[in-house]
């Protein structure tokens, strides 16, 4: 699953790993998890993560390698490959179907991730425009404190729609000349989105 931030990668990843009972990897959230338990893997990431840039290639491209060793079944990637070396590497230990591109202007995906906020106890993610809350700064699903990523802050948003327009845009090239990208347009509801990604997948 790839597209810009705010696209709504995580959302449908989540929703297609649960009707296909796949399995899903959101690799920023792998990331973001190393980090909070203070692993060897999260010192070095931290201070990327926290800017906006992107971790070292070498660094994530080992740690997702060894997730999907343990994984026996259909997966989805989300957050990977998000430059070409990374794309390449990706080739040597997985072999990938289909690439679906969610598609959305630059001011939306500004727009959906200043207004983000995530659970810091379970990871559930709102949005006070379009999945507000019930109770103001509380999780409904585990009653945990909602926090504004660091990386949702106007600056670092900038710094990582930047690397999507540099760094991950030529990896959309590469599997659309591989033939196996799926361009979908991501602005409209979650459920009209959703369906506009099965219509491809079905194909
Ligand atoms: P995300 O949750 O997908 O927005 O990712 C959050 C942050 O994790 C990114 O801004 C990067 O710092 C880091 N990250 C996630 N995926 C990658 C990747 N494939 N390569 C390098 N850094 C990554």
């Amino acid at each position: 699953m790839i597209g810009p931030q705010g696209c709504g990668k995580g959302t449908h990843s989540m929703k297609l790993t649960e009707k296909f009972n796949w399995k899903y990897i959101p690799v920023g959230e792998l990331l973001r998890k190393n980090i909070r338990k203070g692993t060897k893997i999260g010192k070095k990431a931290e201070e990327y993560v926290e800017d906006g840039e992107l971790v070292p290639n070498e660094l994530v491209s080992k740690m997702l390698e060894k997730k999907l060793e343990k994984i026996d079944k259909g997966f989805i990637l989300d957050g990977f490959p998000r430059n070409l070396e990374q794309a390449k590497i990706l080739d040597k230990f997985a072999k990938i179907d289909k690439v679906v591109y969610i598609d959305i202007p630059k001011e939306e995906s500004i727009k959906r991730l200043s207004n983000r906020r995530q659970c810091r106890k379970c990871g559930e993610i709102y949005n006070l425009l379009y999945k507000k809350p019930e109770k103001k700064g509380i999780c409904d699903k585990c009653g945990g404190e909602l926090y504004q990523r660091e990386d949702d802050k106007p600056e670092a948003i900038k710094e990582r729609l930047d690397t999507f327009e540099k760094e991950t845009k030529p990896v959309i090239e590469y599997y659309r000349k591989k033939g196996i990208l799926e361009k979908v347009d991501g602005v409209g509801s979650i459920e009209e989105v959703n369906k506009r990604i099965e219509r491809r997948l079905k194909k």
